[in-house]
């Protein structure tokens, strides 16, 4: 009986631990709105600071809206409903994204370079829009100022392969086996700073694998990242074996 139980006390471990890590990452900036309020609302105050405690306010707001949302997806894709699978060109998405980046590049002189070529892939397009996302977002955060964000994307035995390049910090050994997890983080207060919730790599692995993906990455600290993405390609793949495009 004991050895029958032990997957359903261990599922109820893993869910506990996700409960306490929620609550924990929601009060953060809760704590943060709750103390902006007071502190505005205790004596008479110039507009000026008012205005400050407004915007804390309005970025912790949107920090808990972000987790909830993260939180709302993960839900769905944990009741692993089939998903509506399309052919999708990768040529339409990188517009889109590269648009939606746009000012966040801008910020720090970034560079994103986006495949020119031609591949389509088996996904749900909502899907692979949210885990590309997610890889350019970290991408982006991790990055130095006035670092290069490659995407390339190849073609190999029916296979799409998808990666996303950083010149960031890269990850120790020791921490990428616990990066799909949720709530892992590898540097703290690194990702805290940078507007991280530690859930958009878990994102990436379950949409992937909603999609029958695989997700994979390999990296080298202080030199940088490759996060990829493989998804049955779209159509016969009679280039099998060639490099159809890098950036
Ligand atoms: P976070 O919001 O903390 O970035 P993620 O789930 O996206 O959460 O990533 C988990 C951890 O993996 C991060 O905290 C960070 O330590 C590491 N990581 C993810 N992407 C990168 C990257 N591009 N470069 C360096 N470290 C990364």
């Amino acid at each position: 009986a004991i050895l029958a139980l032990r997957p359903v006390t261990s599922s109820m471990r893993r869910l506990e631990q996700f409960t306490g890590d929620a609550g924990h990452e929601l009060r953060t900036p809760l704590s943060s709105i709750r103390l902006n309020a007071q502190v505005a609302l205790a004596q008479d105050r110039r507009p000026e600071d008012f205005r400050r405690h407004l915007t804390a306010i309005a970025s912790q707001a949107e920090r808990s809206t972000r987790l909830a949302e993260s939180l709302l997806l993960l839900a769905r894709l944990d009741r692993r409903e089939e998903v509506p699978m399309e052919t999708v060109n990768l040529t339409d998405i990188w517009p889109d994204l590269s648009t939606a980046f746009a000012g966040r590049l801008a910020a720090s002189e970034l560079t994103l370079q986006t495949p020119s070529g031609e591949l389509t892939v088996k996904a749900d397009r909502g899907l692979l829009t949210i885990a590309l996302d997610n890889l350019i977002d970290n991408a982006v955060r991790y990055s130095p100022p006035k670092g290069t964000i490659a995407i390339t994307m190849q073609s190999a035995g029916g296979r799409a392969i998808i990666a996303v390049t950083d010149q960031g910090p890269g990850i120790p050994p020791t921490a990428l086996p616990h990066i799909w997890d949720r709530f892992y983080r590898a540097d703290a207060s690194r990702s805290r700073d940078s507007g991280g919730n530690g859930l958009g790599l878990a994102i990436v692995h379950n949409a992937v694998e909603a999609m029958h993906g695989r997700v994979a990455v390999t990296s080298e600290v202080g030199r940088g990242s490759t996060f990829s993405i493989i998804l049955p390609t779209g159509t016969t793949d009679v280039r099998s074996d060639t490099m159809i495009v890098t950036s």
